[in-house]
């Protein structure tokens, strides 16, 4: 197609870009976004915070009686993970043995404060 051709077809043509974040962008199912915690489901294992590569996970104090295969076990700790120094790898979430900490289906910001921080 001559390079005449190729502007007037694009000129007709709706734009193929999408207008993030007026418009929402479709999102695979094994996407990984923002990091998030179930308190109730942590048993306070720390296996999160060790294998984290980025460092980004501290266990910090949160006594609380929790579940867990049957039995009641006394948590003596929790995560807290610094929101923009996670590189959204996915090994807390794999090595996680409740399920409690995770990555979210959803976009979010990117952002450099390490201050905010997920619990
Ligand atoms: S996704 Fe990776 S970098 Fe982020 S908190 Fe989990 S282990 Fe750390
Ligand atoms: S979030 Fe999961 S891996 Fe991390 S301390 Fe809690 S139970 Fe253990």
């Amino acid at each position: 197609m001559s390079v005449l051709g190729e502007m007037f077809e694009n000129l007709l043509s709706r734009p193929i870009t999408i207008l993030y974040p007026k418009e929402k962008v479709p999102i695979p199912g094994a996407f990984r976004g923002r990091v998030a915690i179930t308190d109730e489901k942590c048993i306070g294992c720390s296996k999160c915070s060790l294998v984290c590569p980025a460092r980004a996970i501290t266990m910090i104090d949160g006594p609380r009686e929790v579940e867990f295969n049957g039995k009641t076990l006394t948590r003596k700790k929790r995560p807290q993970v610094k929101l923009y120094k996670c590189i959204r790898c996915g090994l807390c979430e794999r090595h996680c043995p409740t399920g409690a900490i995770f990555l979210k289906n959803e976009l979010s910001s990117s952002g450099t404060d390490g201050e905010i921080v997920v619990t």
